[in-house]
């Protein structure tokens, strides 16, 4: 049974029928075929000839699929091994090739209903040694007017030194490609028509280590009438791919609505509990969100603000909740409301508290930064924290973490702040160089050791606890999709507040809209912020939003099923806004399975346009539509697959939800709905088959 999802990722990428994915042997070539996608190899030596797109017809011819290993003490080419066996079975090739100081292990898998093929190289090194270098696959591309285009994001990372993640795509007329790693910060490069894929883990190996290395990604798509091409940017056509295939690798939505208090931004203490009087403050904010329907929580401070017990706790002390703290937890959960535990990677409070690096008791475990390095960043050079790149620091840190969870009050479990020991603010763009020679790193260049322990922190979570609701901030939020494996929501990066809710519901939605079409995010791995109204100084309230909460709801429940809220608990909002939030959410959460299926209408949100979304499940769903200027305006959409993921035939009702208005038409399938917005509205309509 296909989930809706999956329904709209076979839509985006059309003509996905269940035909078997099995190699096949025709002459000296080996093939791996899906509907949509078609691999040839070499039978001899394993390595990729072509890539077929079968959605075009076309065929992109490669030369120089190679692999090689620079580590200190040698180097490895596809010239220096020799292969031993090239295997073939169901979706998958797999090839072993031998040296004296390595053993390699490529294997290339492509599922029946994909697009998307993935090649993973394993490597065992026979040797110690330090891993300079790997790099994956070096192919070059050949076909008719074939333009090859390097797409860069997220667009916000400009530090020196910081590259971010990069998807090749190669187009033509018709449609095209994309390749890329599925990683944050590769160091691939491209020149005329070839790719270079890799990275540089700068590791340490043992003798007999086996290195998994990161998957290269191989797709296809078609090009469709609204592809025009803009410079910097993807084509339509190329984000849709690149989403259904980010959506099939990371999986589906595992959970229903998720609207979540961020509890450090609603008034909430930021400081460890003293006194009765303090948990009772926090628990009067807990039942103003239960009033609100606000039912998921981000803990107001890390590790429930007990800071100095987490960087005192030594090897064999476990984690224990404080008695005030647990009372806090107890009135939440009678209160209804879902709390995130919150743990930090390296500091037991990176944004004040007299936060420090963990386990005094080992010094050798902190991280030695390179100050030159960082001169022009006041918050790492700040900054103190312990190396991730250390297995026992990790265990360490992985055990207190699952003992947090382990004490069975908390749905959700939340990570923030940076690789240095600082809070972040972009400082999670810096890739980290340690240049201690004690760690897992070799020294300087720790960054991919740090993303590989965290990664591993979160697969350990998501086995354990595989129901937590797994909510990232830094770093994941700004090293992008590819740090979202066993990841719920990723927090946006637009906390900088704005002025009134029309303006708010605007950016809520073109920043939604930029993470799904420009940095390929999956819509419902996405948390907008709601509210981001900032405290105009000490003891003052914050400037609370009026009117308009229909909008910028509609704007964040259109946007994804996730959301984050900044709200006044304390200096409180009229009791009418809290109904009409509340409203929202209880709507949210009866339509919650339309919500996790997004297509987006063509336009972006814009003075003088409609922009919105459609949220439909085979011949049923609601389409958002907003109106942002001062005058009535008409939207308009096709009742087709392509332009709103309905399946047809047939005829449909489409009629007005809201606002409340006795407005409804029926049209055939594949003709055009317009409907007029009045000024500054949100608008929700409803689509059923005609009776
Ligand atoms: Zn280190």
């Amino acid at each position: 049974m296909k989930s809706p999802i999956n329904r709209l990722v076979a839509a985006s990428v059309a003509l996905l029928a269940s035909v078997a994915c099995c190699p096949v042997f025709g002459g000296d070539m080996l093939r791996l075929e899906s509907p949509s996608l078609e691999l040839r190899f070499d039978s001899s030596s394993g390595t990729l000839l072509a890539v077929g797109n079968k959605l075009t017809g076309e065929t992109y011819n490669i030369a120089g699929d190679r692999f090689s290993v620079e580590t200190t003490d040698f180097r490895v080419g596809f010239r220096d091994v020799k292969p031993v066996s090239v295997r073939a079975e169901a979706g998958r090739v797999e090839c072993v090739y031998a040296h004296d100081r390595l053993g390699v292990e490529v294997a290339y898998t492509l599922d029946a209903r994909q697009h998307f093929a993935e090649k993973r190289v394993t490597l065992t090194f026979k040797q110690p040694c330090g891993v300079k270098q790997i790099v994956i696959g070096e192919p070059s591309f050949s076909g008719v007017d074939l333009q090859l285009v390097a797409y860069r994001y997220p667009k916000f990372m400009r530090e020196p030194g910081a590259e971010p993640i990069c998807t090749y795509f190669g187009r033509t007329g018709k449609g095209g490609f994309f390749t890329g790693i599925e990683m944050p910060f590769d160091a691939s490069t491209t020149s005329k028509q070839q790719v270079v894929l890799g990275y540089r883990p700068s590791l340490k190996v043992a003798a007999g280590e086996k290195l998994v290395c990161e998957p290269v990604y191989f797709g296809v798509y078609r090009r469709g009438p609204q592809d025009q091409e803009e410079k910097n940017l993807p084509l339509k056509a190329e984000s849709e791919a690149m989403v259904a295939m980010t959506s099939a690798i990371l999986g589906p939505p595992r959970h229903g609505l998720v609207p979540m208090a961020c509890g450090w931004h609603s008034e909430m203490s930021h400081v460890t509990f003293r006194s009765a009087q303090d948990v009772e403050a926090d628990m009067k904010s807990l039942d103003f969100l239960a009033q609100c329907g606000v039912d998921w929580l981000s803990d107001s401070h890390p590790w429930g603000g007990e800071t100095e017990k987490m960087h005192g706790l030594r090897d064999d002390q476990p984690y224990r909740l404080g008695d005030l703290y647990r009372r806090f937890l107890e009135h939440a959960r009678q209160a209804g409301v879902k709390v995130a535990m919150w743990g930090t990677l390296n500091n037991s409070h990176p944004w004040g508290n007299g936060g420090r690096p963990y386990r005094s008791d080992k010094p050798e475990w902190l991280m030695t930064i390179a100050k030159e390095n960082y001169r022009t960043n006041p918050i790492v050079l700040g900054a103190k924290g312990n190396c991730l790149a250390i297995r026992p620091f990790e265990d360490w840190l992985t055990r207190v973490n699952l003992e947090g969870l382990a004490t069975g009050y908390y749905p959700s479990w939340a990570i923030d702040g940076d690789f240095f020991g600082a809070g972040g603010w972009y400082t999670s763009v810096i890739p980290v160089t340690c240049t201690s020679d004690r760690h897992d790193h070799l020294p300087g260049d720790s960054n991919y050791g740090c993303q590989r322990a965290l990664q591993r922190l979160i697969d350990t979570v998501r086995r354990h606890y595989p129901k937590t609701y797994i909510f990232m901030c830094r770093p994941p939020m700004d090293l992008g999709v590819w740090s979202l494996r066993n990841v719920d929501v990723c927090f946006t990066l637009l906390e900088t507040g704005t002025g009134d809710n029309l303006t708010a519901g605007d950016q809520i939605r073109r920043w939604s809209r930029t993470r799904v079409q420009r940095d390929f995010f999956p819509h419902y791995l996405d948390q907008p912020l709601v509210f981001p109204s900032r405290e105009d100084g000490p003891g003052k309230p914050p400037n609370w939003p009026k009117g308009h909460l229909d909008y910028v709801l509609l704007s964040a429940l259109s946007s994804s099923p996730n959301q984050l809220y900044y709200l006044p608990t304390k200096s409180g909002i009229p009791d009418k806004d809290k109904a009409e939030i509340r409203h929202w959410l209880d709507w949210g959460r009866k339509h919650v399975e339309y919500l996790k299926v997004r297509k987006d209408l063509t336009n972006w949100p814009a003075p003088n346009k409609v922009d919105g979304s459609a949220h439909v499940i085979g011949a049923r769903g609601l389409v958002f539509l907003f109106n942002p200027t001062q005058k009535p305006l008409d939207g308009q959409f096709a009742l087709t697959e392509q332009s709103i993921g309905l399946q047809g035939p047939g005829r449909f009702r489409v009629s007005q939800l809201y606002p409340p208005a006795q407005r409804g038409v029926q049209l055939a399938f594949a003709e055009t709905v317009r409907w007029q917005v009045p000024e500054q509205t949100a608008l929700i309509l409803e689509l059923q088959p005609a009776r």
